[in-house]
């Protein structure tokens, strides 16, 4: 795979984090792709991305440059993947989503929102001869489990995978968007659902991945020949680590669910960036219900964007390390 754009973000520190530590990460900035990070153990590490967004980076530019070239892909019929990645805390949520979806000022409106104008535009002008549909499904995965953010009963989604279409989510509540303002009353929507979920589990939102999955299907009117293009966007769990003598129960089983699924996607992005075409035997996607889904939007003709989202606070100077060193691998 080589169409993989790999970033880094730093948000603003909070006015809780001025209050109490004040301090930042130390960052000496080299240029818009590249950065020193002064480690405490090992010292200055050197790490370069295909951009690195800093705490004054608009919404508008994380779009165009991870989410852009994958909205025309789809509307061409081809799948991708967007990931956010990060600590909890670290802008994951406001990166795809932004503060909120409806009523969201225009310049800080997440990418989701973006993706779904960007589809509409690039479908309205297309010229051609397909009539296009759109489709939204909206899952999360918790403890392993897939469950529908459309209808909360459907709370054990099987992933099947089918000669003709690929990784199916079977019986997942697929929702048509047909505007784009219609459209993001329905994300909101999912939005909502996850929250009440999350009430009902006694779960937080931090712990499971939320995964986004447009369907872009043409249909061409001369022989009704069809090409689909899937696009997924995952908002993933916190990539923290839990204390070794802190955790225990729910807390520890959980973090060990989520260690174990981020780190099958790290394989798996690893497997397809570091091993030639011709060497490609085996790639580990059924370790994880994540990767899973993500198969046939990861591999092959794919495009990939991960956004590596990072906390400028000293005090996460260690889950930082830890996060750019999951991008710098996954390149
Ligand atoms: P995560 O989803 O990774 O847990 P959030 O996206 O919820 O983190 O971000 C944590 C807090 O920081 C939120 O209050 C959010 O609004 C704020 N924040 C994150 N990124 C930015 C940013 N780029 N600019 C301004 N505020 C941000
Ligand atoms: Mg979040």
């Amino acid at each position: 795979m080589s169409k993989v754009t790999v970033c880094a973000r730093f948000r603003p520190l909070s006015s809780s984090e001025i209050r109490d530590h004040g301090s930042c990460v130390s960052i000496h900035r080299i240029d818009d792709e590249s950065f020193n990070f002064k480690d405490e153990k090992d010292g200055d590490l050197s790490f370069s991305f295909d951009k690195v967004f800093y705490e004054d980076s608009a919404q508008a530019s994380v779009y165009e440059v991870l989410a852009l070239p994958i909205v025309q892909d789809a509307v061409s019929g081809l799948n991708g993947t967007i990931l956010s990645y990060g600590q909890t805390g670290a802008g994951k949520t406001f990166s795809m989503e932004g503060p909120g979806i409806i009523k969201c000022d225009a310049e800080r409106k997440g990418l989701i929102p973006r993706v779904i104008e960007g589809l509409f535009e690039m479908i309205n002008a297309s010229q051609g001869e397909a009539v296009y549909s759109v489709k939204l499904a909206m899952v999360e995965i918790y403890m392993e489990k897939v469950r529908d953010l459309f209808d909360l009963s459907k709370d054990n989604i099987q992933i099947k995978e089918s000669k003709s279409q690929g990784i199916l989510l079977s019986g997942v509540t697929e929702i048509p968007l047909l505007e784009a303002s219609e459209a993001m009353q329905i994300l909101s929507n999912g939005i909502l659902n996850r929250a009440v979920g999350e009430t009902q589990m006694n779960a937080s939102s931090s712990r499971s991945h939320c995964v986004y999955i447009f369907t872009v299907q043409q249909e061409f009117s001369a022989d009704k020949r069809t090409k689909t293009g899937k696009l997924i966007l995952v908002d993933l769990a916190g990539s923290e680590k839990v204390g070794k003598t802190g955790a225990e129960g729910k807390l520890l089983e959980e973090a060990k669910t989520i260690n174990k699924s981020l780190s099958s996607l790290g394989n798996v992005v690893n497997a397809l960036t570091c091993t030639p075409q011709s060497k490609l035997t085996h790639i580990p996607y059924r370790d994880s219900k994540l990767t899973r889904i993500l198969q046939d939007a990861l591999g092959g003709n794919c495009r990939m964007a991960l956004l590596c989202c990072c906390s400028p606070s000293l005090f996460n100077a260690s889950e930082t390390l830890s996060t750019l060193r999951f991008g710098a691998r996954a390149q």
